[in-house]
């Protein structure tokens, strides 16, 4: 009997130790972390360059509260983050995690609105399917029922839009008409909320757990900034899993020429290395609320220096072995593979993503996209047969308004082309055994 617990009773054996795209067990056994745990280890494990910046930090200090002290780390990552945001995000705001930031998004964007003496504004409008953290507030975003529902009672109900689940239309539109389509439907629940009482949109420019990888239509990401402006609504785009350069951009928005007006980071940002996150904002933005009295918002370990060099170092070995540019080129190739898959597998009814944030959905028939039957437990099955061969990968049963079973296949930026082979292989040994 453990004394920890986590979600739910997961027996899996003792982490060792982990080096590049590998994990290993205490027994020995060898994994390859085709997930990047939770599309966390951008860089790979155990880094030698991110754990001497992190050692050089903690003999001099590893907490400095910030109302105490400023420390270089904070301000030296805060520097570097917000040259890499599009122009106007300057402003960059430390937390512990992806909820976190997203938390800090929407409260940030709450008193700015009240400082523009629009006080009518509160509602942020997200999407459905949607994953945007499980603290109650950031919980009331997301668009995945099982998880929120027994919470309802105790959050403000926040309206949702339908995601451009576009894989699963039979119409006669063509993709940008699709595009379209769906991000109209952000303009007819303004309308229908009433637009003085909007706050903000938040999405995930490419979804991550909750739709499997979903990439909109080009024509979506320009129209959304269009109607947000149009009603002075604020764009927040949730870049948590997205963010510092899994999709083969430092930031997703960068492939649509989007400048949101906040920015939520954190997963690949300190890559696993410690617990970080950030909210980066325009700066009138923050300029405003800190003018009017100051951001009524923080926690104790925002902007740790342990964190914050773990962040810097991970940025340099970002920059260093070009990861971003690498997340693109190896994505490319990975993505082919997964596609090949579908001659063999004709239960694999849709790839899709972007650079190295990459996702395969199973159906029973791929004409009419019908999910495989819940009970078969496809989504746990396959992730145990591969597990047990020595392959991580991450799964979800869910999908808009109907169920399914999508793959994440999201290993560390680092990945050569010759570890993207041996992923191949034992994924489709996995997917032998399964079929
Ligand atoms: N937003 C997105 C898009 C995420 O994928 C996640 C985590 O999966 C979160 C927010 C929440 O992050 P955390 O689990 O670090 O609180």
């Amino acid at each position: 009997m453990s004394n920890l617990f986590y979600q739910s009773r997961q027996p899996r054996p003792f982490l060792d130790r982990g080096e590049g795209i590998y994990l290993f067990d205490q027994s020995g056994k060898r994994y390859i972390d085709g997930s990047s745990g939770a599309m966390v280890s951008n860089i790979g494990h155990s880094n030698p360059r991110v754990l001497a910046a992190m050692k050089a930090q903690m003999d001099r200090a590893t907490f400095g509260y910030r109302l105490h002290f400023r420390t270089e780390a904070s301000e030296d990552l805060a520097a570097r983050t917000a040259a890499l945001m599009p122009a106007g995000l300057d402003r960059v705001f430390f937390v512990s995690g992806g909820s976190e930031a997203v938390e800090s998004a929407i409260k940030l964007a709450r008193q700015y609105a009240i400082t523009q003496g629009e006080a009518s504004r509160w509602k942020v409008i997200s999407r459905f399917p949607s994953y945007h953290g499980c603290t109650l507030g950031a919980l009331a975003l997301t668009g995945y029922d099982p998880l929120a529902r027994p919470f309802d009672p105790m959050m403000r109900d926040m309206p949702k839009i339908a995601a451009p689940t576009c894989y699963l239309d039979r119409d006669n539109l063509t993709d940008d008409e699709r595009g379209l389509k769906y991000a109209e439907l952000l303009r007819a629940e303004i309308e229908a909320q009433g637009p003085e009482t909007v706050l903000a949109f938040i999405m995930e420019p490419v979804g991550g757990a909750s739709t499997g990888a979903l990439v909109a239509p080009d024509s979506y990401y320009g129209r959304i900034r269009e109607i947000c402006d149009e009603y002075g609504i604020l764009l927040i785009h949730d870049e948590v899993m997205t963010g510092a350069g899994r999709t083969g951009k430092f930031l997703a928005a960068e492939h649509w020429g989007i400048a949101p007006d906040i920015v939520a980071l954190s997963k690949g940002f300190a890559a696993g290395y410690a617990p970080l996150g950030a909210m980066v904002a325009r700066h009138d933005i923050v300029d405003a609320v800190l003018d009017a009295g100051g951001f009524l918002h923080g926690f104790t370990y925002a902007g740790n220096p342990l964190a914050c060099a773990a962040g810097l170092a991970v940025l340099d070995e970002v920059e260093r072995a070009g990861l971003v540019a690498n997340a693109g080129a190896m994505g490319e190739v990975l993505k082919a593979r997964l596609i090949g898959l579908m001659e063999r597998y004709p239960f694999i009814g849709d790839v899709r993503g972007k650079g190295l944030l990459l996702a395969f959905e199973m159906v029973s028939d791929r004409d009419s996209m019908e999910p495989l039957p819940k009970g078969l437990n496809a989504h746990s099955r396959l992730v145990d047969i591969a597990y047990d061969m020595g392959l991580i990968i991450y799964s979800r049963r869910t999908r808009g308004g109907i169920e399914g079973d999508h793959f994440l296949i999201c290993p560390p930026l680092i990945v050569t082309e010759a570890q993207v082979d041996e992923i191949m292989d034992l994924l489709t040994a996995a997917l032998d055994a399964f079929a």
